[in-house]
């Protein structure tokens, strides 16, 4: 029970990665404060957690609004008392060619993931600072590393949390605070479904080293690990889970070449 009567918030906790990542950390006995645009999935990941024997506190909070984040961290604190860790996981891909990209689909990608994750973790760090210790762990992506086809605006966005968390993890060191990364390759959830075909996804993963899509658990097994209490010196880093694409990165190039050559 490494969280015991820790208080953990999850954005996107209604579904995939961050559904898993609340409901681990709540097995390990934290409280979890569960946020998500949609109210119903942010409910039922709440229910699950009580199941569990947890507290929960659920909200609809879109992380692009400034005032929704507000109220979400303010409700938190009202209903559990304290915020230790904080996940930036809410997000949203839509792909679009870059030469088709609109102004919508940039603003969107910049607004939920890199706003979004600014402005939660400026709230909760705002409340962990009182206490002098807090862990914010931020859901980034391999797309944030390498140039992703299809994504350049998510990929920028995730290439800013990058940045951001190397930031905060500067200037929140003195509050106890560190700020780190994760950098996912393919995760198997309904957001990589919609955005890839199942024979898409079947290559992607043929030609991973580890030749396989990544499971939401293992990304809540890296959560946890950059949010233990045991891991106060880590500051500042992106820790890749990604079955090796990031070592073997020539391959999104020959991917791309293949495609323009209409083999692919
Ligand atoms: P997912 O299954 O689509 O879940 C994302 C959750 O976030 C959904 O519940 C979604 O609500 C919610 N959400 C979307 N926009 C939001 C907003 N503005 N405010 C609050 N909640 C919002 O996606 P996932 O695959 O679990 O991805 C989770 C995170 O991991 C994302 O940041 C993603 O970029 C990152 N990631 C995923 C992969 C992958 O291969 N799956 C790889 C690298 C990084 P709705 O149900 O209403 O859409």
């Amino acid at each position: 029970m490494q969280f015991e009567n820790q208080v953990v918030l999850v954005t996107g906790a209604g579904r995939g990665i961050g559904k898993e990542i609340a409901l681990s950390f709540a097995r390990q006995g934290a409280d979890i404060g569960v946020a998500d645009v949609n109210e119903d999935t942010a409910q039922a990941t709440a229910n699950e957690i009580e199941k569990l024997g947890r507290k929960a506190f659920f909200t609809r909070a879109d992380v692009s609004d400034y005032g929704q984040v507000q109220q979400f961290v303010s409700g938190a604190m009202r209903q559990l008392g304290r915020i230790d860790v904080l996940v930036n996981n809410a997000g949203i891909a839509q792909p679009q060619p870059f030469l088709e990209i609109t102004p919508e689909n940039w603003e969107n990608h910049l607004r939920i993931h890199l706003f979004g994750t600014f402005y939660c973790s400026q709230a909760a760090a705002r409340e962990m600072a009182k206490r002098k210790y807090g862990r914010i762990v931020s859901i980034a992506s391999v797309a944030g590393l390498m140039g992703p086809i299809d994504l350049a605006p998510y990929g920028v966005a995730k290439s800013g949390i990058i940045g951001l968390t190397r930031a905060m993890a500067l200037e929140l060191a003195d509050y106890g605070i560190t700020a780190n990364a994760i950098a996912p390759g393919p995760i198997d959830t309904e957001m990589i479904r919609a955005a890839w075909s199942k024979e898409a996804l079947e290559e992607r993963a043929s030609h991973l080293p580890i030749r396989r899509l990544g499971q939401t658990s293992e990304i809540a097994h890296a959560a946890m690990f950059l949010a233990s209490p045991d891991s106060g010196f880590i500051s500042g880093a992106t820790l890749v889970v990604d079955g090796g694409s990031v070592a073997a990165g020539a391959y999104m190039v020959e991917k791309y070449r293949r495609r323009k050559a209409g083999q692919a």
